[in-house]
């Protein structure tokens, strides 16, 4: 068994149901169950600017799926709400990252553990600290308590939940 944490971003078609609906279908995956999810997060988009704003959430889930059956569980629900791969950092209706899973650090193909940038990432830290124990510890960048301090969340705006 492993906490595992979600990140969910969106920018197009409904982003706040995009991302109420992936919360569902997490926690429809196989051996595991949706424990918690933070508020959604209004963030400017990161790379190209000519694109909606993105909502952005962290799902923790507790699961007995090794690594690749989730990201593959991840990839699933993507295509089924017709997630199109485009340019690089553009709009999309859901993505979901594997942002970190117990205390696993990985790299091969399809998988790097922790997720690069997820220390760097307002957008993810701010809702990670909504649904992570406070002395959370990410491999290889240290305590989540510290990476927040050091974080400038200017431009974001925390929103609530419809469903
Ligand atoms: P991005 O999230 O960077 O915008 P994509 O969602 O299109 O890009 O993902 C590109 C690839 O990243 C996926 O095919 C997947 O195999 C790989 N990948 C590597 N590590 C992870 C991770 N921790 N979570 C999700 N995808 C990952
Ligand atoms: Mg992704």
């Amino acid at each position: 068994m492993a906490i595992a944490y979600i990140g969910l971003g969106s920018n197009l078609e409904d982003p706040l149901r995009q991302l109420e609906s992936a919360c569902a279908a997490l926690d429809t995956l196989p051996r595991s169950r949706l424990l918690r999810r933070s508020s959604p997060w209004r963030s400017p988009p990161m790379g190209p600017q000519d694109q909606p704003d993105f909502l952005n959430a962290v799902a923790c889930l507790k699961t007995e799926l090794p690594p690749l059956a989730l990201l593959d569980g991840l990839q699933s629900i993507e295509q089924r709400q017709g997630r199109v791969r485009e340019r690089h950092w553009g709009p999309r209706t859901i993505d979901l990252d594997l942002l970190l899973m117990g205390s696993l650090r990985l790299v091969s193909e399809r998988l790097h553990l922790p997720h690069p940038g997820i220390a760097e990432r307002a957008f993810v830290l701010l809702p990670l600290a909504e649904v992570a124990e406070s002395d959370l510890h990410i491999p290889g960048h240290g305590l989540l308590q510290e990476l927040l301090d050091g974080m400038d969340g200017t431009g974001l705006q925390r929103l609530a939940w419809t469903a």
